[in-house]
């Protein structure tokens, strides 16, 4: 078990914006389609109507249910979600994408990271998480032995960029649950961690404020979550650093009594250690 006196020390890195923590210099699994490739199997490029999202959304389940059953193996679910995601136009967001940003990760993760939508830089690379904001939360994960290349997935609220980085609408948030939901049941994370205030109004369809959410332990489909601050809000106010490594130091410390594990943390692990 590791020690206040580490954990302090973690947190005296973290504050560091040039602090560096290394990864497994495993190739994270990118579950993405480009959208030249996505376009290719689309028939039309207006938005679907209702009807024909309830359908695809039908079609999204019975595609995790497959994968649940064992019919699948998880990496292909995970990418046929991604092909979907590709060839979504259920909401106006796909009108202006350059790509999708279905999620980044492995396919069987302790942890499920949920942001809010990409900014440009996913846009244009199809990953989540890839600017400023991202290489913070690469720090904040590593702090507590967690990474995108080895025992985490990050995905986020919506899969495609809004214009001028507004926050999604709720009615492009509805549009992409399903997909959210179908990666969860593939990937049947251990915890979820939220980051911002929309990815935990989203996920627990709730209007309270981030401030008041943030550290406490809430479930989402039994699967225990802690909501915590965005990695951008951390870059732009220091003083919510201190609060935002509590919240993570709470979330280790639930997530070791669940698993099992004990994390060390000058050591990257996976899912079993
Ligand atoms: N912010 C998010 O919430 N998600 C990303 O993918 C990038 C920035």
């Amino acid at each position: 078990m590791i020690s206040e006196k580490d954990l302090e020390h973690i947190s005296s890195i973290i504050s560091l914006s040039d602090a560096y923590f290394s990864c497994k210099p495993e190739k994270p699994c990118v579950i993405g389609v480009s959208v030249a490739e996505s376009e290719t199997n689309a028939t039309s490029t207006n938005v679907t109507s209702s009807t024909e999202a309830d359908a695809v959304s039908v079609a999204d389940e019975s595609l995790a249910a497959d994968s649940a059953a064992g019919g699948t193996d998880d990496s292909d679910a995970l990418e046929n979600i991604a092909r979907k995601i590709a060839a979504c136009k259920r909401c106006r967001l796909c009108e202006g994408r350059k790509n999708t940003v279905p999620g980044i990760g492995v396919p069987n993760p302790l942890v499920l990271v949920i942001g809010e939508g990409p900014g440009a830089d996913e846009d244009a690379s199809g990953e989540p998480f890839v600017g400023k904001a991202g290489q913070l939360l690469d720090k904040m994960l590593a702090a507590i032995n967690l990474s995108r290349h080895t025992n985490c997935f990050i995905a986020n609220i919506v899969k495609c960029r809004p214009p001028n980085n507004r926050d999604p609408m709720p009615d492009e948030a509805e549009a992409c649950r399903s997909f959210l939901d179908a990666q969860i049941s593939v990937l049947k994370p251990k915890m979820i961690l939220t980051v911002g205030r929309i990815a935990v109004q989203n996920i627990l369809n709730t209007t309270t404020g981030i401030n008041k959410l943030r550290g406490q332990f809430f479930e989402y489909r039994d699967i225990p979550l802690l909501p915590t601050y965005h990695p951008s809000a951390l870059l732009r106010n220091e003083d919510m650093k201190r609060p935002a490594w509590e919240d993570l130091k709470k979330f280790r410390a639930r997530l070791e009594e669940i698993t099992g594990l004990s994390f060390n943390p000058s050591a990257q692990t996976g899912r079993n250690g």
